[in-house]
């Protein structure tokens, strides 16, 4: 199936609803929307004379000509290349030559970088603006019936963050991205076609990928107005367009949990915070849950799998009467409807709960490959199964924690030393208000722990109540060493902490 199609029955069957807004302002229906979308592919295939199977790419911010392009391309049954628009232009061209793109759709604030590839990037033909001549021209082509697709047929090729090493393309199918959808109406929410999602994160990544249910059942796309996503327009959004959900990284998620703005408001129209992609600490959890109610949900996944391998649904954030709430909402839930999911050992054999593994994932919503990278697809997809390089064990309930990703382990002395652990128990210490813990090279240890760590304002580090604060909770062999204290931690566009760029400050130390 081609996911372009709930774009044309939308068109149809919900003609004049609305399908995307700009902040409160309503810019297509869904008649609108289908109309823009088959004449784009039109233009796309007929005028630019693009092959089915060509890569077009996507640089720009969150706009509704965002979710033109995306869906044109489908239709067209080309390939996406949702690339992040804040990423550097050198970035940028490595993801144009690695997807061997053609055409890229861009906006006035990425045409000088995007232009300044032509020629450089060797299979780059077209930079196509949206919002300009060639643009309107396009959008005035003769609609095009929309192409078939086979479920293997990739759609997206989705980059990872690259948090280690180049980014690679994982190649994401017709089928893949409509099993992660199915399993979002399973296991996190319906959604209706008087429901709304913000796309308060880049849709080059998870909140792309949670625009996809909500399309497929019409309800409408909101872009916040150029600018951010804070409380007040939260607050504004939600009212202009109830049953209101996002996507955000835990980091934006404490963010807003703490402006002033939303004190106290009780934001009828808000139904839910799809909150992933990076640990969720358990003391900002609770203040999020205070702040939002039980309207929060969980997903672990990664581009590999499409944001789906478990989930902690709202109904488990809510269960506070559970015995091992705590433990539950410190972990990520339980494996979602569509997916199998295990903790293996280094031999790749399953272990039973309570021991820790690498998780691995098999299903239909995981990646066929690595776009033209077979080793690295042969090294990550073993007999079926997706290697997450995270490491974690399942309780007896089923429930998963993740410890950490295994290259961020710390081995001290012969033990094993999870970062997530000791900055958890950081993080109970009112005067931390953020915690990354990395391991340092140390001639008598192997390796010593270090935290970095942003202070509450007006406070000052007071390594011994840090170290009470730890010991008093995890073995002594876990605290720190060595405590630094940063204005910020350094995180990617998606919110993930670098903490290759901490361990790099060592690097640089020891030179
Ligand atoms: P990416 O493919 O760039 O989104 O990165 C995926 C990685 O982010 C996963 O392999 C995990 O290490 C991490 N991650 C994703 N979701 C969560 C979560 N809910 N809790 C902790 N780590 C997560």
């Amino acid at each position: 199936m081609n996911l372009a199609s709930w774009v044309e029955r939308n068109g149809r069957r919900l003609r004049e609803r609305p399908a995307v807004a700009e902040g409160e302002r309503l810019v297509h229906t869904w008649g609108d929307l289908a109309g823009r979308v088959a004449a784009l592919a039109g233009g796309l295939r007929g005028e630019l004379g693009l092959a089915e199977g060509t890569r077009v790419a996507i640089v720009m911010r969150n706009r509704p000509e965002y979710l033109v392009a995306q869906y044109a391309a489908w239709h067209a049954g080309l390939v996406a290349v949702p690339v992040n628009a804040r990423l550097h232009r050198d970035e940028i061209a490595f993801v144009l030559a690695d997807s061997g793109t053609e055409v890229v759709v861009t906006d006035e604030e990425h045409l000088d970088d995007v232009g300044s590839l032509m020629g450089e990037v060797g299979s780059l033909r077209t930079v196509l603006l949206a919002l300009g001549e060639d643009w309107d021209r396009l959008l005035a082509s003769e609609p095009l019936d929309l192409v078939d697709r086979a479920p293997d047929d990739p759609a997206w090729l989705f980059y990872t963050s690259g948090t280690t090493g180049r980014p690679k393309g994982a190649t994401l199918t017709h089928r893949n991205l409509l099993m992660a959808s199915l399993s979002y109406f399973a296991d996190i929410d319906p959604v209706q076609p008087s429901d709304s999602i913000v796309h308060a994160a880049p849709l080059s990544h998870g909140a792309g990928l949670y625009g996809l249910p909500h399309v497929a059942r019409g309800a409408v796309s909101v872009m916040p107005e150029p600018g951010g996503f804070g409380g007040a327009e939260l607050l504004a959004l939600s009212e202009r367009w109830p049953g209101m959900s996002f996507f955000a990284a835990p980091i934006m998620v404490k963010r807003l949990a703490a402006d002033p703005v939303l004190a106290g408001a009780e934001l009828p129209g808000l139904k839910t915070i799809v909150y992933g992609g990076a640990p969720m600490y358990l003391a900002d959890l609770e203040r999020a849950l205070e702040a939002f109610g039980p309207r929060l949900a969980q997903i672990y996944g990664q581009g590999e799998t499409p944001m789906t391998i478990t989930a902690l649904s709202k109904a488990d954030h809510a269960d506070r009467d559970h015995p091992r709430w705590r433990e539950r909402v410190s972990g990520v839930g339980s494996p979602r409807t569509d997916v199998e999911v295990r903790v293996v050992d280094v031999d790749g054999r399953a272990l039973p709960a309570g021991e820790v593994g690498e998780v691995v994932v098999r299903g239909d919503v995981v990646m066929t490959g690595y776009w033209e990278r077979p080793e690295a697809t042969a090294d990550t997809l073993r007999g079926g199964w997706l290697s997450t390089g995270d490491v974690g064990s399942f309780d007896d309930d089923g429930y998963l924690t993740l410890r950490d990703r295994s290259k961020d382990l710390i081995i001290s002395g012969g033990m094993n030393i999870y970062p997530r652990e000791v900055e958890e128990v950081l993080l109970t210490h009112a005067d931390v208000t953020a915690a990354a813990v990395v391991g340092r090279h140390d001639d008598e240890w192997g390796e010593a722990v270090v935290a970095f760590v942003v202070l509450a304002e007006g406070a000052g580090l007071d390594r011994e109540a840090l170290d009470r604060t730890c010991t008093e909770r995890i073995a002594r062999y876990k605290r720190p060493k060595e405590y630094v204290v940063l204005d910020a931690l350094p995180t990617n566009n998606y919110g993930k902490v670098l903490k290759r760029e901490l361990r790099e400050r060592f690097a640089d130390d020891e030179r």
